[in-house]
């Protein structure tokens, strides 16, 4: 049993997922049993295929398994059949009102269109749209925003409210499902997480669906991590939430960064080198802040699930290693002890600790990819 199964063991860490309907965006599966997905979305302008698809590629390095691109004008349309043949992974064109640009991003291959059926006109429209995401298997996604809402919601409901914006996703539901057509997702999204969270369980209850779960303009990075990880973390823990966007004035990259954070924290999704670390004192027996810092850095680009710990004396080492892959505990005289699945293993020296811990969580990781592949290879 590895370090990580034994976290799974404990009843207290289960959640469990409200049971949604499964549809598929492109190659990746959302919503149902399918692992929870990390999206977030291109800040170039779609037009520039070049500049798009270069920060696409920093999406995907990063782990996004959805990503999305806004369709504002022809122009980019036009540059988004270049971009879906490039993007590995599928993308979801965002378009507001313009019918039309929902037709020409399916037909240039989007995987996905984040569009609004009540909002694009007349009957025989809605009808082009959904035909043409059939024609191209193209999925939907209804996108409800507390600051966007239909006038006529708004003045029955005196301001946005989560019943509001549940009445405003089920009208949008309602056009697509008439037309036989449920290959959809649908967001509630907010600013503020308490509408947002409100609205969101209200709508878990009304329809089965899978839910991309939002807070919408977050805010900067500190402080829109926050306020995501609370909205979106109380959400997830409840068992609701299909595939996450944090939305963050900030390096689209971080809000996928962020966005496994929060799902690592919870359990649900396992990506990269889970650092447990301590936040040192007087009884550090080397520099933990620094070490963490830079092993962050050079153990960025492991995306095998696994854990570390790094901690600066013995007051909380061992008993942290126990539950990591891979650990690292201060003692005396400039060395440490180093763990690995639980259990002390060796000494090194604090100056040499870093490429040494740097080179193990390397082997270890290419270890457990080469028993996943055996593993799928015995599956076959
Ligand atoms: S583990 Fe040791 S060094 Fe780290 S905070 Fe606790 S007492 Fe201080």
């Amino acid at each position: 049993m590895t370090a990580q199964d034994h976290q799974h063991v404990r009843p207290w860490r289960m959640i469990e997922r409200r049971k949604s309907r499964k549809i598929r965006v492109g190659n990746v599966e959302v919503g149902g049993d399918a692992p929870i997905t990390v999206q977030s979305m291109t800040n170039t302008v779609t037009a520039d295929a070049a500049a798009t698809i270069d920060q696409i590629r920093q999406l995907e390095e990063a782990g996004a398994d959805i990503v999305r691109v806004s369709c504002p004008d022809e122009e980019s349309t036009a540059a988004f059949k270049t971009i879906a043949k490039a993007a590995k992974v599928p993308l979801v064109a965002d378009i507001h009102f313009h019918y039309k640009r929902g037709i020409e991003a399916a037909q240039a291959g989007a995987a996905c269109l984040r569009i609004n059926p009540g909002n694009i006109g007349s009957a025989a429209r809605v009808k082009e749209v959904v035909q043409a995401a059939r024609d191209h298997g193209c999925s939907m996604r209804i996108g409800v925003n507390a600051g966007s809402l239909e006038r006529e919601l708004l003045e029955r409901y005196g301001e946005p409210c989560p019943e509001a914006m549940v009445e405003s996703a089920l009208n949008h539901a309602k056009i697509l499902q008439d037309h036989d057509f449920h290959e959809f997702k649908i967001s509630v999204k907010a600013s503020d997480p308490f509408l947002t969270v409100a609205a969101y369980q209200q709508l878990a209850e009304a329809i089965d669906c899978p839910l991309h779960l939002g807070v919408t303009e977050a805010g900067p990075l500190r402080a829109g991590t926050i306020k995501s990880s609370i909205g979106l973390g109380s959400m997830l823990w409840a068992g609701i939430g299909d595939t996450i966007r944090v939305s963050l004035a900030a390096d689209p990259v971080e809000e996928i960064k962020v966005g496994f954070d929060i799902l690592k924290s919870l359990g649900l999704r396992h990506r990269g080198v889970n650092i447990i670390a301590c936040p040192s004192c007087a009884r550090q027996g080397f520099n933990v802040i620094k070490t963490v810092e830079t092993l962050e850095e050079r153990l960025a680009h492991i995306s095998t699930p696994m854990s570390l710990s790094i901690i600066g004396c013995v007051v909380n080492g061992p008993g942290e290693a126990l539950f990591t892959d891979i650990g690292f505990t201060g003692g005396g005289k400039g060395a440490g002890m180093v763990y690995r699945a639980g259990k002390p293993d060796h000494k090194m020296d604090n100056d040499k600790m870093v490429e040494h811990i740097v080179e193990l969580v390397e082997a270890k990781a290419a270890e457990l990819e080469a028993a996943k592949a055996e593993n799928l290879q015995a599956a076959e």
